[in-house]
Order: C-alpha cells, then sequence, then structure tokens
C-alpha cells in the first residue's frame, strides 16, 4: 500500500495515525470490534475480520510518499483553531477569513508562538488603530 501526502507535517500525522491503529489497538481493536458486532446480529459490520486483518497488514507495511502537486489535508471548518486573547482573556476560535484550514495552518496557529500573541478580533482591532 501506498499513502500519498502532500507535505511532511502530514506524513508525520499520517504515520502516527498509522501507528495508533497497527501498533496500539492493532489486533484488540478487531476483537473489540468483533465483540461489538455480535451484540447486533441485524447490522452489516462495516469490516468483516478479513477485510480488517488485510488492512492491518496493508498499513503495517505502507509506505507514506510526498506529492507536493496534491492538494492539502483539510480541516473544513476554522474553529479548530483556538486561542485566549493575551490582553483581554477571552477565549476565541476560527480565523478573521472564515476559510478552510491546512494541517500546516493548524501547526502554525496552535504552536506555542503563535498561541502567546493571540489577539481576540476587538482587541486586534484596536490594536490596529493605536498608532506604534
Ligand atoms: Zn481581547
Amino acid at each position: 500500500m501506498k499513502i500519498i501526502v502532500q507535505n511532511e507535517k502530514e506524513k508525520d500525522l499520517i504515520k502516527r495515525f498509522v501507528d495508533l491503529l497497527t501498533e496500539y489497538y492493532g489486533l484488540d481493536a478487531l476483537e473489540i470490534h468483533d465483540d461489538e458486532m455480535s451484540k447486533y446480529p441485524d447490522e452489516i459490520p462495516r469490516l468483516n475480520a478479513d477485510e480488517y486483518k488485510l488492512l492491518y497488514e496493508e498499513f503495517r507495511d505502507r509506505s507514506i510518499t510526498i506529492d507536493e502537486n496534491i492538494e492539502e489535508m483539510l480541516f473544513e471548518n476554522d474553529d479548530v483553531i483556538t486561542g485566549t486573547c493575551k490582553v483581554c482573556g477571552i477565549q476565541t476560535c476560527g480565523r478573521v477569513n472564515g476559510e478552510s484550514v491546512t494541517y500546516s495552518d493548524y501547526l502554525h496557529s496552535m504552536s506555542k508562538e503563535q498561541q502567546d500573541k493571540w489577539l481576540c478580533l476587538t482587541c486586534y482591532e484596536k490594536q490596529q488603530e493605536t498608532p506604534a
């Protein structure tokens, strides 16, 4: 199996996701899944045990490559970005432009450096009006 992502940060994210699925939950997840599904015999299982094993093996042996020409992963909603205003202490989420957020944007906005200078819109606008 080959997984293609847009950049190094996405590669790290996918690697951690695959590790979570194959190392931490792995076959335990299959047993939990089978136990759960046996409680609902009329439900169509999302994955049967063979399909799960196939994916487990495939993900475990994955290679993740980067192709800068593909689209970056996006959070559709910008409310994943949150911060506490350093001036008035109010907590806000989202960005002024309301646009979708790439994973790189998310990491940048949630970094300590950015969080330390977070401003709510009101305080940001006040700061813009005040001559430096
Ligand atoms: Zn503020």
